[in-house]
């Protein structure tokens, strides 16, 4: 089996430290195991995804020396292979058209608020009939295309970092919209987690690896592998980057994209070398290694559960040595 890995920034933003770091480990796995590194540019979101962010990514990620065997590609490129995924989960029951209206959700989750409730969708248009259906379309309410997840499940995958995750379907917010401003015949704006996995399996993926933050997305993602009756890839979270002070990373703390760094002088192999020292250490305890080396020695046993805190000391003295 070939490794395939993938780098899938979202272009509403700089190229972000975070981001970057997680391309970095990705590349270390491909590099490690003679796979392929493969970059695409989740652009589904027309609002906030713009073309120059786009370039920033591609020009930062290269200046770092992350080279990708594969793409760019655009999920904005990609929708009828979306769309293709949703008729089969519409087809085989998995997932349905939902007539809810907005003001009918801010209600329900009023009424959550007040009880101390999780906010949750209650699976309210689950089994329509077709005369609800045509009753709903008659009033003029356009569908969004919800797939179900049920409260029952126990959703279970090894983490190659964190061992073990299980997560209870009831705490996935109940079903999840795959796509927006569908009507009774098309299929709409397919969303992200149902891009992701129909993309995933389009590029024949075979292990993701990302931040911690996407961990509940997984839970969800499994799911939805399962309804299109596909294979579930192997799962990497890792840990996410935080401030000197062992919070989360925020705008804040001034320096957060790649390009900050590189304004200050920071050069790209020292960053690089940084940046995987920050979450994963060498068998030898090396700490100035180029990327070839890493990979050479990488493995997720290596990588840590807890966050890394940023230590600009350390940068510095990364720095001083290249
Ligand atoms: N586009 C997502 C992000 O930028 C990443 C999704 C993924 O790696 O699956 O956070």
């Amino acid at each position: 089996m070939t490794v395939r890995v993938r780098i899938a920034p979202s272009p509403t933003g700089n190229l972000h430290i975070g981001t970057a770091r997680t391309a970095v480990f990705n590349w270390l796995f491909a590099h490690h195991h003679d796979g392929k590194f493969i970059l695409r540019v989740e652009d589904t979101d027309v609002e906030r995804s713009k073309p120059e962010y786009t370039q920033n990514i591609l020009d930062g990620l290269k200046w770092l020396g992350l080279n990708w065997d594969e793409g760019p590609l655009f999920q904005s490129q990609r929708l009828d292979l979306y769309r293709q995924s949703i008729q089969t989960l519409l087809d085989n029951g998995s997932a349905y058209r939902c007539y809810t209206t907005t003001e009918e959700l801010d209600e329900l989750r009023a009424s959550q608020e007040a009880n101390n409730q999780a906010p949750r969708y209650d699976n309210r248009h689950r089994n329509l009939t077709p005369e609800q259906e045509a009753a709903f379309i008659a009033e003029g309410r356009r569908p969004v295309i919800r797939f179900k997840i049920d409260d029952d499940r126990e959703i279970s995958w090894v983490d190659l970092v964190r061992d073990t995750v299980t997560w209870k379907g009831s705490d996935l917010g109940g079903d999840m919209v795959i796509s927006r401003a569908a009507d009774e015949h098309e299929l709409g704006q397919p969303l992200y987690n149902l891009a992701v996995v129909v993309d995933d399996i389009d590029m024949q993926i075979t292990h993701v690896i990302r931040g911690e933050d996407h961990i509940a997305n997984t839970a969800k993602q499994i799911l939805l592998y399962e309804g299109l009756g596909v294979k579930v890839p192997e799962f990497a979270h890792t840990p996410l980057i935080l401030s000197a002070e062992g919070k989360k990373l925020s705008k804040r703390d001034g320096v957060t994209s790649i390009d900050d760094f590189k304004k200050m002088g920071y050069i790209a192999p020292a960053l690089v070398n940084y940046m995987t020292l920050l979450g994963w250490s060498a068998p030898d305890a090396q700490e100035l290694f180029t990327l070839d080396e890493a990979a050479k020695q990488f493995d997720f046993d290596r990588v840590n559960k807890a966050g890394g805190k940023f230590d600009w000391d350390k940068l510095n003295w990364i720095n001083s040595q290249y």
